[in-house]
């Protein structure tokens, strides 16, 4: 199973990476993004590709 990693502290709450998935995994928070559904992340990488602050570290593979 693959989730992104968000580092919280670099976060932004830009919201890029929310509209940049394709699959719902992640929702805004009041202070950063959050992984509200990470079983159905594709691992594409869009996510960490968007961020334009870097916050996504890696696409875990559990
Ligand atoms: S890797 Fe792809 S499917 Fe997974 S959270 Fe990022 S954009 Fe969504
Ligand atoms: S794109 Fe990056 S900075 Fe913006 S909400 Fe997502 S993780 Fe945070």
């Amino acid at each position: 199973m693959a989730h992104p990693v968000i580092d919280t502290d670099e976060c932004i709450a830009c919201g890029v990476c929310v509209d940049a998935c394709p699959a719902d995994v992640l929702t805004l928070g009041d202070e950063h993004a959050e992984v509200s559904d990470g079983d159905s992340c594709v691992a594409c990488g869009s996510c960490m590709e968007a961020c334009p602050a870097g916050a996504i570290t890696e696409i875990a593979e559990d």
